[in-house]
C-alpha cells in the first residue's frame, strides 16, 4: 500500500487563533495556563483535520509556540545564559528569545531572526559559544506532543529539526568566532537520548528534516553528515525508522552525503520545486529505502495537478513498488493559509482553481487513495480536479491576449535609460534644485489611529469616496506642512492610502483576486496575507498619481512619486504556476512602466520604485539558475523605470545592508539614486562601492527606524562622517533607514529634526 503523509501543518488555526492567544498571554490578558490550554486545542483540531482526511503518517511536534527553530534552541539546551539567567518561567524564557524581554527588570533583546531559505517564514537563528554544551530538555516537546497525540487517539511521526541544519543554521554568539558545525559531536548523543526517548514512548517513525541538503554546502557542513548519520543509524530497534526530509530544491549535487542516510528508512524530496531529480534520487535509494515523494506543493495555494501527479507517482512506484513509495506535501504547509472554506469573497471560477492546508492534506490521501487501489476508488475526485485545471487554464482571467501582445514587443531598448548617469544627473541637478547632502524620508509617514479608523469606515461603506478622498487630502497636507517645518528637500506624500505596499498595487491591477483569512505565518505571531495572481496582469487605470499629483500641487519642494517594484509585487504574493515568474514580473514591469510615465506627466519629476523583495528572490544555490533570476529581476526594474525623461530623478529602496554579494544587480538597476538600510551595520560595508567604483548617488539610512528611540544629532553626523570615508560627498543622500509608517510622529519630529540639520551642518561645511 501506498501511504500518504503531510510534512507539517500550519499552526495558527482557522482565524489566526494562535496569533490571538498568544497576543492576549504578552499583554497579561491570558494566562499562561489559558495559552498552552489553546496550543493543544489546536494541535487536537489539526490532528484531527488529517485523519479524518484519511492521511496515513500525520506529524507531531510540527506545533510551535514561535517558531520550531526557536523549540529545538530550547530542546537542546544550547540557550544562551545571558537568558537563563534571568530565570524566567520557560516558556517566557522562550518568547525572550524570540522577542525580546522587558519586563519586571529584565530586559534581554532577542536572538536574530532570518528568512527561512526563500520563503517569507523567519526563524530564530541558534547561536554558540566556545566550551558549547547540549543536554536534551526535560519533558523532551517531540516527546510530550507524541504522548498527547496518542492519547487523542492518533498516532503521529514526531518531526525533528535534524542536528546538521540546526548547526548550519546557526551562528556563533557575539564575541565567540567558534564554527557551530564543528560541534557535531557534541550534539548527536542528545539526537541519540531524544530518539531513544520517542522510541520507549511509542515512536515507530521519524521525520528528520535536513534542509540544508539543498544547499551548495561548505566541505565543513558535508563532513557532518558521517558521523551523524552513522551514529544515529546505528541505533537499529532502539531508535524509532527514520525518514531524512528535504525540501525547496534539489539534493543531486549533495548525493555524496547519501551513504551517511545507509542505515535509515528512507528520504523524502520535493519533487514540485525540482521534479527532474526524482530518477536519479530513486537510483541513489538503497535497495530497501523508501522514497517520500513531494508531490503537494506545501508554498503555494494552487489545486494539485491530479493527472501530473499520478504520473511521477506511477514512475517512483514502477521503480521502487507500493511499498516503498509515499505520497507527501513537498514540505511543510506552514507555508500556505488555513482552510479555503472561510473565502467567501473570492470570484466563483477562481474558488475552485485553489488548496489551502485543510484541502491539501485531503489531495495527499486521494493521490495515495489513487495509487494503491486504483483510480476508480477516487473517480469523482479525479473528474472534479480534471475538471477544475481545464477551467483554469482555459479562463479569461488567465490568459489577455492584449498583454501578451504587448509582451511580444518589449524592445532591449526599452530597458535603457536615454542617456548615461552623468548627463542625467546633470539635467536633474537643473530641473530639480537638489542641493548637496539632501534630506528625504523612504515614503511613509506614520500610520495612526485615524487613518486606520478612517480607512475601515470607508471599507465598510460608512463614508463615501468622497468623503475618504478629502481625508487622504488632509492627511498630506498634515505631511507636508511637517515636512516644511523640517526643512527636507524631497518630499513624500506619506502614503496615508496604502494599507500595504503590494495589497495597493494588486487592488489596482487586473489579474489579482484577494481573499479574506488566507493568513500565514511570517514570524511569531506575526502574519501576512499575501494577494494571489491568477492570471496576465495588466494596469486599467493610474494607480497613484491622483494622490501624488495632490501633494506636489501643494508642495514648495520637489514630490517623490512611491511605487512598489515588479519583483517585490511577484514575491509578495502568491504567484501563478502556469507561467514562469520572469513573464508576471514583466507583466508588472509593464503596468508600473505606465504608472511611471504617468507620475511624470503630471509633475512627478522624482519617482522611487521600492524592491525590498529582490535579494530574498535569489536562488539558493549560486549558479545558472541564480544568473537567470538576476538578469529578469534587474531587466523588470529597469523595464519598469526606464520610460522618463533623463530630468526624471529615479530612487529605489533596499531595507537590508547585506549587498555586497549582490552589488552588480543592485548596479545593473542603473537607479539615480539608491536608498540603503544601513544605520546597524559597520559603514565599511559600503566600501564596495568605492572598489566598484559605483557612479550614482546613495542614501544609506543614517538611523534605524524599527526601534522608537530617537536618534541625536550628533550621533546621525558620527554616521553620515562615518560614511564619507567611503562615499564622495556629491553622492551622499541623507535618509532614514526605511518608511516611518510604524512610528509614532513624536518620534519621528524629533528623529528627522536632528538628520536635518545633522546634514545641514555637512553643507555648510562643504560650502566652506
Ligand atoms: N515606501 C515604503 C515605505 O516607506 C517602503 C517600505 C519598505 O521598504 N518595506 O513604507
Ligand atoms: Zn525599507
Amino acid at each position: 500500500m501506498v501511504q500518504s503523509s503531510v510534512l507539517g501543518f500550519p499552526r495558527m488555526g482557522a482565524l489566526r487563533d494562535l496569533k490571538k492567544a498568544t497576543e492576549a498571554y504578552w499583554a497579561d490578558k491570558i494566562s499562561q495556563a489559558d495559552l498552552l490550554a489553546e496550543g493543544k486545542r489546536l494541535r487536537a483540531a489539526h490532528w484531527k483535520i488529517q485523519k479524518d482526511a484519511g492521511v496515513d503518517i500525520i506529524p507531531s511536534n510540527d506545533f510551535s509556540y514561535y517558531d520550531q527553530v526557536l523549540d529545538h534552541i530550547q530542546l537542546f539546551g544550547a540557550v544562551p545564559e545571558r537568558y537563563t539567567a534571568q530565570k524566567l518561567s520557560p516558556l517566557d524564557e522562550y518568547f525572550a528569545l524570540g522577542r525580546g524581554h522587558q519586563k519586571g527588570g529584565v530586559d534581554v533583546p532577542s536572538l536574530e531572526m532570518v528568512k527561512w531559505f526563500d520563503s517569507n517564514y523567519h526563524y530564530t537563528k541558534p547561536t554558540v559559544t566556545e566550551g558549547q554544551t547540549f543536554t536534551l530538555a526535560k519533558d523532551p516537546k517531540p516527546v510530550r506532543e507524541f504522548l498527547e497525540a496518542k492519547e487523542a487517539g492518533i498516532h503521529t511521526r514526531p518531526v525533528i529539526l535534524g542536528p546538521v541544519s540546526f548547526l548550519a543554521l546557526g551562528k556563533a554568539d557575539r564575541g565567540s568566532s567558534v564554527d557551530p558545525i564543528s560541534l557535531i559531536g557534541k550534539l548527536v548523543p542528545v539526537y541519540v537520548e531524544l530518539l531513544k526517548a520517542l522510541k520507549a514512548a511509542g515512536a515507530d517513525n521519524v521525520q528528520i528534516d535536513e534542509p540544508v541538503l539543498v544547499f551548495d554546502l561548505r566541505p565543513e557542513v558535508k563532513a557532518a553528515f558521517k558521523p551523524a548519520y552513522e551514529t544515529i543509524g546505528s541505533l537499529g530497534a532502539a531508535a524509532p525508522e527514520i525518514i531524512v526530509a528535504t525540501y525547496f530544491g534539489d539534493i543531486v549535487h549533495n548525493f555524496d552525503v547519501l551513504p551517511a542516510f545507509a542505515n535509515l528508512k528512507g528520504l523524502h524530496v520535493d519533487l514540485v520545486r525540482n521534479p527532474e531529480q526524482l530518477e536519479p534520487v530513486i537510483k541513489q535509494l538503497g535497495p530497501k529505502q523508501v522514497l517520500s515523494a513531494g508531490v503537494v506543493d506545501g508554498r503555494n495555494i494552487w489545486k494539485n495537478d491530479f493527472k501530473k501527479t499520478l504520473d511521477i507517482l506511477n514512475t517512483a512506484i514502477s521503480a521502487l513498488g507500493k511499498e516503498r513509495v509515499i505520497v507527501a506535501t513537498s514540505s511543510s504547509l506552514l507555508h500556505v493559509p488555513h482552510t479555503l472554506a472561510n473565502e467567501k469573497k473570492l470570484p466563483e471560477e477562481v474558488y475552485q482553481w485553489f488548496s489551502f492546508a485543510v484541502e491539501k492534506v485531503r489531495e495527499v490521501a486521494v493521490l495515495a487513495k489513487a495509487v494503491t487501489e486504483g483510480t476508480a476508488s477516487v473517480q469523482s475526485e479525479l473528474d472534479a480536479n480534471a475538471a477544475a485545471i481545464k477551467s483554469r487554464t482555459e479562463s479569461q482571467r488567465t490568459n489577455d491576449p492584449k498583454v501578451k501582445e504587448r509582451q511580444s514587443k518589449v524592445t532591449p531598448e526599452m530597458h535603457n535609460r536615454k542617456s548615461a548617469f552623468d548627463s542625467r544627473y546633470a539635467q536633474q541637478k537643473k530641473h530639480l534644485s537638489i542641493p548637496i547632502f539632501p534630506t528625504t524620508t523612504i515614503g511613509s509617514f506614520p500610520q495612526t489611529q485615524e487613518i486606520r479608523i478612517q480607512r475601515n469606515k470607508f471599507t465598510k461603506g460608512e463614508i463615501t469616496q468622497e468623503q475618504y478622498d478629502a481625508f487622504i487630502r488632509s492627511e498630506i497636507d498634515k505631511c507636508i506642512q511637517i515636512q516644511d517645518e523640517l526643512g527636507l528637500d524631497v518630499y513624500v506624500h506619506g502614503e496615508p492610502e496604502r494599507n500595504d505596499m503590494v495589497q495597493y498595487f494588486g487592488e489596482r491591477l487586473e489579474g489579482y483576486v484577494f481573499t479574506t483569512h488566507a493568513w500565514v505565518q511570517s514570524y511569531g505571531s506575526r502574519c501576512v496575507r499575501p494577494p494571489i495572481i491568477v492570471g496576465d496582469i495588466s494596469r486599467p487605470a493610474a494607480m497613484t498619481v491622483k494622490e501624488s499629483k495632490y501633494a506636489a500641487s501643494v508642495s514648495k519642494k520637489p514630490m517623490k512619486g512611491m511605487l512598489t517594484g515588479p519583483v517585490t509585487c511577484l514575491r509578495w504574493s502568491f504567484p501563478r504556476v502556469d507561467v514562469h515568474q520572469s513573464v508576471q514580473a514583466q507583466q508588472l514591469a509593464l503596468a508600473l512602466r505606465d504608472e511611471v510615465i504617468d507620475l511624470e506627466k503630471n509633475g512627478i519629476y522624482v519617482i522611487q520604485v521600492d524592491e525590498p523583495a529582490l535579494r530574498e528572490g535569489l536562488p539558493l544555490r549560486s549558479g545558472k539558475e541564480r544568473d537567470a533570476y538576476l538578469k529578469w529581476a534587474v531587466d523588470s526594474f529597469k523595464l519598469s523605470t526606464a520610460g522618463v525623461e533623463d530630468s526624471t530623478q529615479i530612487h529605489s529602496h533596499f531595507c537590508y545592508s547585506e549587498f555586497q554579494d549582490f552589488f552588480h544587480a543592485i548596479a545593473a538597476l542603473d537607479a539615480d539614486v539608491l536608498s540603503i538600510e544601513n544605520s546597524k551595520s559597520d559603514a565599511k560595508l559600503l566600501k564596495v562601492f568605492i572598489d566598484e567604483a559605483y557612479p550614482r548617488h546613495i542614501g544609506p539610512g543614517v538611523y534605524d527606524i524599527h526601534t522608537p528611540r530617537v536618534p541625536s544629532e550628533e550621533e546621525i553626523k558620527q554616521r553620515i562622517s562615518e560614511m564619507l570615508q567611503y562615499l564622495k560627498p556629491e553622492q551622499l543622500w541623507v535618509n532614514p533607514d526605511c518608511g516611518l509608517k510604524t512610528r509614532t510622529w513624536d518620534q519621528v519630529k524629533p528623529a528627522l529634526t536632528n538628520m536635518v540639520n545633522a546634514a545641514k551642518a555637512f553643507r555648510e561645511q562643504h560650502k566652506a
